[in-house]
């Protein structure tokens, strides 16, 4: 028997992170978890290093640090901070790592990971938004792999039965609808954060909870696809499937769709990522044909939804337009969680951030960085001009 795969898991007390260990606790045979990574929840990540003997943590806030100084278990190492980040995304033991963590803070260690040839399974999509050209060629310059972790990819990918996409005439990625698919544009402008965070089939973090409300998340997706798979945003279709079980289509030349099924937890993506090309028994039951259901199917509507067209005119306006819409999302979303902006400001924030910057090409990453922060800096003054509902 060959031995496990070694894994580095940056961002493992979140929704993702913690999927990731139900599996790492089903197949210690095949995956072994040798670091792991958390911003502030200090005790949960300390319990996660006692449990899975870990060498190497990482807080990458600098409070939480302090706090967990005096308590880390003995063998483990405490590194901080965004270079600590770094530092696990390069250990040299890693085969794999799951970057996991959330927005733009995980483009760093996602380039890290990759200059240092480990393969990477990438959930976190905010870093191809953001800097996709650079995470692509990063890639093909060390070999190293992206398996594709975000659910709608990740069927892509299986789809693809990790072939080229030559036979491909497009792909057509899911999309629940959120919490208000069927709701007016009236009755959406007042939404509240409570609402916005009660997804009707899926249990993950704050911000992909309302970005799948705003169905900015599937705008994000098209852009995270168009780097993935290489297609350009005209090959890249959204279809509204509210029961999240069908998790994307590829449709190929001869017009033959090819899907791939599963009920809507995101272990079984994790796990196939993690053993691609293996396979091994989920965590979570599958499709149950013996009980009768429908799955149903519509068109996206852009004008209720207008963080999706915002998304795709970032794209067809390229360069820096990706980064922007990410960081004004970014800053918008954590806006309306603190009830500083309401729900239809969160795309006025973007669309105002768009016109204001200068979308040109980047010459090299730190044009990327800096387009970042400076969008944010657009978006919070954006932000604070809305008023909070
Ligand atoms: P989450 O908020 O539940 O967890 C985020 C994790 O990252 C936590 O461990 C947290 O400690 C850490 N973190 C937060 N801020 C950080 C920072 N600034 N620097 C470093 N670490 C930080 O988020 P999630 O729902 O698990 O999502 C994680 C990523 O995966 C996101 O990019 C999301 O879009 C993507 N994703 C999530 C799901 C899902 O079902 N949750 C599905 C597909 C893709
Ligand atoms: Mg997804």
């Amino acid at each position: 028997m060959s031995e496990p795969r070694k894994v580095v898991l940056l961002g493992a007390t979140g929704s993702i992170g913690t999927n990731a260990l139900r599996i790492l606790r089903a197949h210690p045979d095949k995956l072994q978890l040798v670091g792991a990574s958390a911003h502030s929840n200090a005790n949960d990540l300390l319990q996660i290093a006692e449990e899975f003997a870990l060498k190497w943590i990482c807080l990458t806030d600098e409070d939480a640090r302090e706090q967990a100084a005096g308590k880390v278990p003995e063998g483990t190492e405490l590194l901080s901070g965004s270079a600590g980040l770094e530092e696990l995304a390069i250990l040299e033991e890693a085969d794999v790592v799951l970057v996991a963590v959330v927005g733009a803070a995980g483009l760093s260690p996602t380039l890290a990971a990759l200059g240092a040839g480990k393969d990477v399974a990438l959930a976190n999509k905010e870093a191809l938004v953001a800097g996709g050209q650079f995470v692509m060629e990063a890639a093909r310059a060390s070999g190293a792999r992206i398996l594709p972790t975000d659910s709608e990819h990740n069927a892509v990918f299986q789809c693809l039965g990790g072939g080229s996409t030559e036979q491909v005439e497009k792909i057509i990625l899911t999309a629940s609808g959120g919490p208000f698919l069927d709701w007016s544009a009236e009755r959406m402008a007042k939404v509240t954060p409570e609402e916005a965070l009660q997804h009707p089939n899926w249990s993950m973090g704050p911000k992909i909870t309302v970005d799948s409300a705003t169905m900015a998340n599937k705008g994000l997706e098209v852009i995270e696809a168009r780097w993935l798979f290489d297609l350009p945003p005209e090959r890249i279709e959204v279809a509204v499937h509210p029961q999240s079980v069908a998790h994307s289509f590829v449709q190929f030349v001869d017009g033959s769709l090819v899907a791939q099924l599963s009920p809507p937890s995101m272990t079984f993506a994790i796990q196939h990522a993690l053993l691609f090309p293996d396979r091994a028994p989920g965590v979570d039951d599958t499709v149950d044909f013996t009980q009768p259901f429908s799955l149903d199917f519509q068109p996206a509507d852009l004008e209720r939804f207008p963080c999706l067209r915002l998304a795709r005119e970032a794209l067809t306006a390229g360069g820096l337009g990706p980064a922007v819409f990410n960081a004004a999302n970014e800053v918008a979303v954590e806006a309306f969680l603190e009830n500083r902006i309401g729900f239809s400001s969160i795309s006025r924030t973007i669309e105002r951030s768009l016109e204001t910057m200068e979308l040109r090409e980047p010459n090299d990453l730190n044009d990327i960085f800096a387009a970042d922060a400076e969008a944010r800096r657009v978006a919070t003054a954006v932000a604070h001009s809305q008023k909070p509902s």
